[in-house]
């Protein structure tokens, strides 16, 4: 099984910013066996390119269109983001569905058209704090994984478990919340890579690599730090390097 480290900078950058710590990224991470993905801000895809081009880190979006083109002010298509040298593209952020009310139905219809064109999508699912206290964690995971992937092969889908209340907050779940999750999510996805995100940091990651059903990690605000996501990766490799590069 395929192993996955993806950053998610959201819109923190600046151009400047992003170009400085992709170079850094670029000079210190090396090749490792697991695939490296940093999600970028669309206005900086194209110097990042050029800046990940040769290496081992491969570029990712943070959302897109389902359509190739046309009049949809604002959006950006499947056909941009590969012109611009991305391979992959996360879809369904528990903040895309929850501050711009993105529903299942429209994530499906990203998910596919992604794998039309030759983009892997990071799949986001999650439940939030109320959800989780009203005990319908396992019966949101099952809607959004079942409208979320209808009619998808998902044999070119990478899935991230987001708890949503532990996205940001400094605070990862619990090693038990995780591995019963990522149980849960499994059988729905055969051998699709299963990432964890939520507050994933270097003093996290060694100890969360030890969950089996964990394929990787979307790592938020510790990715805006080269360092920092460079030793995500080691910690991470260093428990699933070896036996599952
Ligand atoms: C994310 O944005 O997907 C994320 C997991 O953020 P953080 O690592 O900051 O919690």
């Amino acid at each position: 099984m395929k192993n996955l480290i993806a950053a998610n900078w959201k819109m923190h950058f600046d151009v400047k910013e992003a170009e400085d710590t992709a170079k850094r990224m670029a000079s210190t991470i090396k090749f490792n066996g697991i695939d490296i993905v940093v999600c970028a801000n669309f206005t900086h895809l194209d110097r990042l390119n050029g800046i990940f081009n040769a290496g081992s880190i491969k570029l990712g979006a943070q959302n897109m269109y389902f359509e190739e083109r046309g009049a949809f002010t604002g959006e950006v298509s499947p056909l941009m983001l590969k012109a611009v040298g991305c391979e992959y593209v996360i879809i369904g952020h528990s903040e895309r569905r929850h501050i711009f009310n993105e529903d299942d139905e429209l994530i499906n219809k990203k998910v596919k058209s992604a794998i039309e064109h030759n983009l892997i999508p990071i799949f986001c699912i999650g439940e939030t704090y109320d959800e989780r206290e009203k005990k319908q964690a396992f019966s949101v995971i099952e809607r959004q994984i079942e409208s979320g992937l209808r009619d998808v092969d998902i044999e070119n889908v990478i899935v991230a478990y987001e708890p949503v209340w532990a996205i940001g907050t400094g605070v990862a779940a619990d090693m038990a919340t995780i591995d019963k999750m990522h149980n849960f999510v499994r059988p729905f996805v055969d051998d699709v890579p299963i990432l964890y995100g939520g507050s994933v940091k270097p003093n996290n990651a060694e100890e969360l690599a030890h969950i089996e059903n964990l394929n990787g990690f979307l790592v938020g605000g510790a990715s805006l730090k080269a360092e920092d996501f460079k030793e995500i990766i080691e910690k991470f490799t260093k428990i699933k390097g070896e036996k599952y590069a």
